[in-house]
């Protein structure tokens, strides 16, 4: 990625690239799973539930752990309160090794601050007391408390205060801190936005061996343009989508092994955009941005 900053003229040494994510690791084990109805955290505001997610899973789903901690099935109190909580029926607290980071911005009813546990609700049953690595089955869901069966999740802050779990995803999976979660420069992505007049005008994250394009033109979703700002303040050491142009662009690619068309081609399929998987952070981050 040296070469790539050396091209973009970044200073490798000032550029801060400390602002790619930091901090502990948490992912979505429930990526491709809908919310219930009237499980979003706006839904659990409305109807002064404290917030929360919730997901449809029937009683007796093996639940795994979104990030490394330990579980506590008793002890605590307040929102810490393992054990029987009333209306919110059997409570698991998960505390995390290290603090998550908040990717999206707070909306109404979350505490500030980082993520330091997590709190699963209505369960039937779960584990022992002890230590389990992200992705280990923790707890099982059920229909305790107040009913029908479902899954609810939220996070907590140091003080107790709830937080939209989905808001601080920066992860893919267990034992996969991709790139996007590094920090040392090498592996991190950037940002790039080659003008309208190339032949693949858009908007690219790019990192060694991959690229995506976020959108073609401005006439493009707005949620696309919005995940690549959001990409570049995150990553890149001007904070800000850096433009390119075609020439620059190619470097780009060639410094990053990233196979392209030869000069002039201008059909957008040359380009070998990868498959969405290869990009998954981005469509966590999406998803926690859907309703
Ligand atoms: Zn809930």
């Amino acid at each position: 990625m040296a070469a790539v900053f050396a091209i973009l003229g970044w200073d490798m040494i000032s550029a801060p690239v400390s602002r790619a994510v930091t901090g502990g690791l948490m992912y979505n084990p429930w990526k491709g799973s809908a919310l219930s109805e009237g499980g979003n955290w706006g839904d659990h505001i409305g109807r002064s539930s404290g917030g929360g997610n919730d997901y449809p899973f029937g009683s007796g789903t093996h639940i795994v752990a979104p990030a490394t901690g330990t579980l506590r099935k008793t002890g605590g109190s307040g929102e810490f309160l393992a054990g029987d909580a009333g209306g919110a029926g059997t409570r698991y607290i998960l505390e995390l090794d290290n603090p998550v980071n908040r990717v999206l911005d707070a909306v109404a009813g979350e505490g500030g601050g980082p993520l330091v546990a997590l709190a699963f609700q209505h369960l039937s049953s779960g584990q022992p007391s002890g230590h389990y690595n992200a992705g280990s089955h923790v707890v099982t869901s059920g229909d305790t408390g107040d009913g029908p069966a479902h899954f609810h999740i939220h996070g907590l802050n140091s003080s107790g205060q709830r937080l939209r779990f989905l808001a601080f995803i920066n992860a893919d999976g267990p034992g996969v801190p991709s790139a996007a979660t590094s920090g040392n420069g090498e592996d991190m992505p950037i940002v790039i936005r080659l003008g309208s007049t190339g032949s693949w005008p858009g908007t690219y994250s790019v990192s060694q061996g991959f690229i995506r394009r976020w959108n073609m033109s401005t006439a493009d979703s707005q949620n696309r343009i919005a995940d690549a700002q959001f990409l570049a303040a995150t990553w890149n050491p001007s904070g800000e989508i850096e433009d390119v142009t075609m020439a620059k662009f190619r470097a780009i690619l060639d410094a990053l092994d990233i196979p392209h068309a030869d000069p002039g081609t201008p059909a957008t399929s040359a380009l070998p955009l990868s498959p969405e998987t290869q990009w998954s952070r981005m469509e966590q981050i999406r998803a926690a941005v859907a309703p």
